[in-house]
């Protein structure tokens, strides 16, 4: 029998297959799009480091007739791409060394990266997971993350699953639920974690079907991954109110990228639209990865920590994101500050306010 819930699960299924099937899914659907015939063959050769796949609602937001558009940037293929530079990493946050069994990372003792796909609705010029996203054949199936499930159970000091990849929202509703029951079944796992851009480059995905596959007895927490204000519309505002209706803690990671969003203003704008219009707390500002071919995309520390200590001075708390490096070699996430500590004289700290006058703040503690 078919019921009204059944035709709108259908209607926005529908959506968001025609939105994947209206974009780009491969380097020669780049023919479609408005570009020269010089950008077009540029984009072409670059794209051989990196795949290519878009949304149609995604490249709609793009204009066209601006080369340095910030979305334009984020998934076009540039010759810049073929330029590595010394010190730039296949591998920048050491996922493969700190991976004790396929589809897994552990990392730091309370929580464990978990890959379910490889692949994603739309593939980042800047991604630094991008070496492992070319391999073939690393979709999801249960068996392939049958050891992963099996060492979650064995360490009982982890509390929170990660998944990451790929792109988790990209599987269908039926493996996210298989994936959260399997979570959810093993007891001392207390939060499900998913980092994702689909809400931001596919937001017709997030239906009431997705969320419902997530919903059960873990605490479930959604990172999306907004790096434009430009990329905040309707339909992520919509897919937003979804999540956070179906009872959903929202937060952002952005990444640092030149000619993006390097600039105090276009990140204020971005943070405060996050918090006020989305509801999504930003989480982290990232300092561009050593991922290869990205150098040009990369800002020095120095200039993130000009834009962070900037950011700090405009917007109140809970719009802030905390700028941070994923260190090399597994070393984790590190606040680069600003550090407003300037000395310590016995128990007085002298301290730079936000209004960049020095204060001296005396420890004053019980014996
Ligand atoms: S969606 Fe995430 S994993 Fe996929 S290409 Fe973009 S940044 Fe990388």
């Amino acid at each position: 029998m078919t019921t009204d819930a059944n035709l709108k699960s259908a209607d926005a299924d529908s959506a968001w297959q025609d939105d994947v099937r209206a974009g780009v899914r491969h380097v020669r659907d780049l023919a479609s799009l408005p570009l020269s015939p010089a950008e077009r063959a540029a984009a072409q050769e670059a794209a051989v480091r990196h795949k290519v796949r878009a949304p149609k609602t995604y490249l709609d937001l793009i204009d066209w007739n601006d080369p340095a558009d910030p979305i334009r940037a984020q998934i076009i293929p540039s010759p810049d791409e073929l330029v590595e530079t010394e010190g730039e990493l296949d591998d920048p946050i050491a996922d493969h060394a700190f991976s004790p069994v396929p589809r897994l990372t552990h990392r730091h003792a309370d929580r464990v990266l978990l890959f379910p796909t490889y692949q994603c609705a739309v593939y980042c010029r800047f991604c630094f997971r991008k070496e492992s996203l070319t391999s073939i054949g690393r979709g999801y199936t249960r068996e392939a993350l049958e050891d992963a499930f099996a060492y979650i159970e064995a360490h009982p000091e982890i509390r929170e699953v990660i998944l990451t990849g790929g792109d988790p929202l990209s599987l269908p509703d039926k493996a996210l639920a298989e994936i959260r029951a399997r979570i959810e079944a093993i007891a001392h796992v207390r939060l499900l974690r998913i980092h994702t851009r689909v809400p931001v480059v596919l937001p017709s995905r997030i239906t009431p079907g997705l969320v419902g596959a997530l919903q059960g007895r873990l605490m479930v927490t959604i990172v999306t991954h907004f790096n434009h204000a430009r990329e905040i519309t309707s339909d992520t505002e919509l897919a937003c109110r979804t999540m956070r209706q179906a009872g959903f803690v929202l937060l952002n990671q952005s990444v640092l990228l030149k000619g993006v969003n390097d600039t105090v203003e276009v990140l204020e704008e971005l943070c405060r639209e996050l918090m006020y219009r989305l509801g999504v707390k930003p989480y982290y500002l990232h300092h561009g990865d050593l991922a290869r071919g990205m150098a040009h995309r990369r800002t020095s520390i120095a200039e993130g920590q000009a834009l962070a200590g900037a950011l700090r001075a405009r917007l109140s708390g809970i719009c802030n994101p905390v700028y941070v490096l994923d260190l090399p070699e597994g070393g984790g996430k590190v606040p680069l500050g600003p550090c407003y500590l300037e000395a310590q004289e016995g128990d007085n700290w002298r301290i730079r306010g936000l209004d960049g006058e020095m204060r001296v703040y005396r420890d004053v503690v019980g014996e």
